[in-house]
């Protein structure tokens, strides 16, 4: 895969950067490498300056940082600033919180396990390779880099290799911010040289977040290791609508989620289950907002869409589509590859979905909605939970008992009643089955990449 960027609203390159040779990569591991033994004796505290000023410079980075954005994967600028200014915000959660969530503990009396002292303290691995995508290029680095950072670990990110730019960008964030040299890098290298990497001794552990296929070649590679590896690996998240939810509602959040980012979103809805008891008076305002947000220039006020980030991605999108209308899908709107420039494609709605069509089990990762008709809420949880991946779901009703059985018994990991799933700074984040497993963000994510010592003395 080319390194480049490649500007989505046009198709045409913009820059190509040619990759890091061995002896480049070498020299950036070392680095790292070296920066573990500086990282060992920095404070909470001194951690947490840093990080606080790296916020400021992303913040004051503000227009740079959400056109480079824009550029790379045509995202739409609102949304861009947006979240480079949350992800200057997750980086001062964690300045805050890092040394409260990483604060020894004393599970058990001592004196139960014969000690005079028995505690749990929370030690830095060392140097943890991130492996990144696109689809959220500063967010999703500074979830993985402002908790590995604040617990003492060194951070070497290797970004997908349509944004270059906001890679190099971020590999400087941190060191421009006073952590020390090697601290967080960036290696401009290929996918499968990434997995390769992860046989080296000073790498320690490894995060990725990506398809499930680039998930098992770098979980291969951690396991053939033993090293520790996180892995967030989207989803075909479900979107349920009982008769007692507010169908207005529920249908608008349900046309916001779909289309957030062009439909490149491991956590928004992409099959929705609706009571027959609602479904043609939900079907019909869900369609209406569809057809309501339209793609457009990400730089323009107002646009509802950018472009897909890739030709790839839209090609892929595409072809589901295309596969399900010649397997007899209906078509309520969208569905068509547009003519011009750029990687447009328009939010679109299929119903009458059947096991034949690759898109029942297979993530679209574009503005494609799939609504099927359930008659009850064990249909509800039966069709949601008949999935490959579990990431998030959505559950929209006012009866609170059914909440809780929605909440109970749906197979994900997180499930967002009357609302629109979403990550929290100081809330968990990932899934289960082939969404992966392990944590990112709050307690849970920091604990990922850290030894968990027990000290104990008699
Ligand atoms: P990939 O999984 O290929 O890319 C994600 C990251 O993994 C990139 O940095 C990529 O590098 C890297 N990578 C790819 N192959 C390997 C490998 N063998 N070993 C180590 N690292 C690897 O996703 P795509 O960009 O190709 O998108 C394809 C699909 O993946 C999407 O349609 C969507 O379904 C899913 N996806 C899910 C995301 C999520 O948020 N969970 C985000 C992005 C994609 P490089 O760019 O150099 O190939």
């Amino acid at each position: 895969m080319t390194i480049a960027t490649i500007d989505p609203t046009t198709g045409e390159m913009v820059r190509e950067f040619a990759a890091h040779t061995p002896a480049q990569v070498e020299e950036i591991l070392a680095k790292a490498d070296a920066a573990n033994a500086l990282m060992a004796k920095t404070t909470f505290v001194q951690r947490a300056e840093w990080m606080r000023r790296a916020a400021d410079l992303l913040d004051a980075d503000l227009e740079h940082a959400a056109t480079l954005a824009v550029l790379e994967m045509g995202k739409t600028i609102g949304t861009a600033k947006y979240e480079v200014t949350k992800s200057a915000n997750g980086m001062r959660w964690y300045a805050e919180h890092a040394e409260g969530y990483l604060a020894p503990e004393e599970p058990v009396p001592a004196a139960s396990v014969g000690a005079s002292a028995a505690s749990v303290v929370f030690q830095p691995l060392g140097t943890v390779l991130a492996v990144m995508p696109w689809n959220y290029p500063f967010w999703q680095v500074i979830r993985f880099a402002a908790p590995a950072l604040m617990a003492g670990n060194t951070g070497l990110l290797k970004h997908a290799s349509s944004v270059p730019q906001t890679a190099l960008y971020l590999g400087e964030l941190f060191q421009r911010a006073g952590f020390p040299e090697g601290a967080f890098q960036t290696l401009l290298i290929e996918g499968a040289a990434a997995s390769a990497l992860i046989d080296d001794r000073r790498i320690r552990a490894v995060t990725l977040t990506g398809s499930v296929g680039a998930g098992a070649a770098v979980a291969a590679a951690a396991g053939r290791n033993i090293k520790k590896s996180v892995l967030e690996l989207g989803g075909t998240d479900a979107f349920v609508v009982m008769p007692s939810a507010n169908v207005a509602r529920s249908a608008q959040f349900a046309a916001a989620s779909r289309t957030q980012n062009s439909g490149q979103s491991c956590i928004c809805a992409k099959r929705f289950f609706v009571h027959a008891d609602v479904y043609d008076e939900w079907l019909e305002a869900f369609v209406a907002h569809m057809a309501a947000t339209t793609y457009g220039d990400p730089l323009a006020e107002g646009t509802g869409f950018g472009p897909m980030a890739t030709a790839q991605v839209r090609a892929d999108a595409h072809e589901l589509v295309a596969d399900a209308v010649a397997k007899g899908v209906t078509v309520r709107v969208g569905g068509e590859l547009p003519d011009g420039p750029g990687w447009f494609y328009p939010a679109t709605v299929l119903t009458e979905v059947t096991p034949e069509m690759r898109i029942f089990r297979e993530e679209c990762f574009g503005p494609v909605a799939c609504v099927y008709k359930v008659t009850s809420i064990d249909e509800a949880i039966a069709a949601a939970n008949d999935s490959d991946f579990g990431l998030a779901a959505g559950v929209w009703s006012a009866d609170p008992d059914e909440i809780a059985r929605l909440q109970a018994e749906l197979e994900f990991g997180s499930v967002f009643a009357n609302g629109n799933s979403a990550s929290f700074f100081g809330l968990p984040f990932g899934g289960v089955k082939d969404s992966g497993y392990g944590r990112e963000l709050g307690s849970f994510g920091i604990r990922e990449f850290v030894n968990a010592k027990t000290v104990w003395t008699a």
